[in-house]
């Protein structure tokens, strides 16, 4: 082990430093206020459709997002597997932006469950052109997949938080209309994208036949995101939910967190995004260190050039702050804010990457 590890880890130990838990939004806490929420919760068996605190959790977030239904779901990747399945059939392709969520993070699920193929596209920060899906749907003849989907992910997670601006996605909805598609949006981070524009869930979710938002991300609750879509998709989706074993009975408890955090977590989303670009500042003034794009929303993806983002992180955790390898290139680091940090704990973190850095 080199001297520097040692110091370090000698530093760590000395100090009994709390880390600064910047890996994911997804790593919240629930709240006192949440956690009596939960414990208050009126339930039923919600495969009989009888927690009337699931039931208020769907009707809100379909309202929400101005549709007519909503399924209360144990996951994001969950919500994506069961509207891609809901709308296709095997052999089917998929349109979405090459770095996207369903294709990169969801263990093959649109393969293996579904019997479906993505079409990947090349797209700046996941942000996909409408030309260039255009260009990649298929002709309607015996040779080829049968283009059913365009997905779009807002905020794009691969693409560091970016968000779709409202008229891309009313030209992509208009291209997937003109071609009898679907468009599906993975809404995980849809909140943060309404935060940082000001643009309302309903107006993003217009020209989507079916929408999904994590309750789990930055909205701190413990579990769970929220599909909607017309009743006949819902119905079709809640299908699918129940075949994958989604179908939870006393989920009242856990949609009564979501209930309380879309109250609750969502104006603030704004001071996540706040301190996610003090951070950003922070991490580019570090020696060797850019950021890979503009802080649009709670992402920061920084490059430390010639570094092994593995081994940074490392590094970094010794000194107290925890972020991931992001994986796309080799020294990528991702940070993101959430509602378990401060500014003072932006500050801190800042402090302790310096110290590692030499900055
Ligand atoms: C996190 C995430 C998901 C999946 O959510 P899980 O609840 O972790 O399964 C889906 N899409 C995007 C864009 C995400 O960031």
């Amino acid at each position: 082990m080199r001297p520097r590890m040692l110091a370090s880890r000698a530093a760590t130990l000395e100090t009994r430093m709390t880390p600064i838990d910047l890996r994911s939004d997804t790593v919240t806490k629930p709240t006192d206020a949440m956690r009596a929420a939960m414990a208050r919760a009126e339930v039923g068996d919600d495969v009989f459709g009888e927690d009337p605190t699931v039931n208020r959790l769907q009707a809100t977030v379909a309202e929400l997002l101005g549709k007519e239904a909503g399924l209360f779901v144990p996951s994001g990747t969950m919500a994506n597997q069961v509207c891609l399945g809901t709308l296709t059939r095997p052999g089917d392709e998929v349109v979405c932006d090459a770095a996207a969520h369903c294709i990169s993070f969801e263990g093959g699920g649109l393969a293996a469950l579904w019997g479906v193929q993505p079409r990947a596209v090349a797209a700046p920060r996941g942000i996909l052109d409408p030309a260039d899906v255009e260009a990649a749907l298929r002709p309607v003849a015996d040779h080829h997949p049968r283009t059913r989907v365009v997905e779009i992910e807002n905020t794009h997670n691969r693409g560091g938080g970016a968000v779709y601006p409202l008229a891309r996605v009313r030209e992509l909805s208009a291209l997937a209309a003109r071609h009898g598609l679907d468009l599906y949006m993975d809404g995980a981070r849809l909140w943060n994208a309404c935060a940082a524009t000001g643009t309302s869930p309903a107006e993003y979710a217009a020209g989507a036949t079916l929408v999904s938002v994590c309750l789990s991300k930055g909205l701190g609750a413990p579990v769970g995101s929220v599909l909607c879509g017309s009743r006949d998709h819902v119905a079709a989706a809640r299908r699918l939910r129940k075949r994958l074993g989604g179908g939870m009975r006393q989920a009242g408890i856990l949609a009564a967190a979501g209930l309380h955090a879309l109250e609750h977590h969502r104006a603030r989303l704004t001071e996540d995004h706040e301190n996610a670009r003090r951070l950003g500042q922070l991490v580019a003034a570090l020696p060797g260190a850019r950021l890979l794009h503009p802080i649009d929303t709670n992402l920061v993806f920084a490059v430390f050039e010639g570094q092994k983002a593995a081994e940074l992180t490392r590094r970094f955790a010794e000194a107290g702050v925890l972020g991931l390898p992001e994986g796309s290139r080799p020294d990528l680091v991702r940070f993101i804010t959430h509602l378990d940090v401060s500014r003072s704990d932006i500050e801190e973190a800042g402090r302790r990457l310096a110290r590692v850095m030499g900055g």
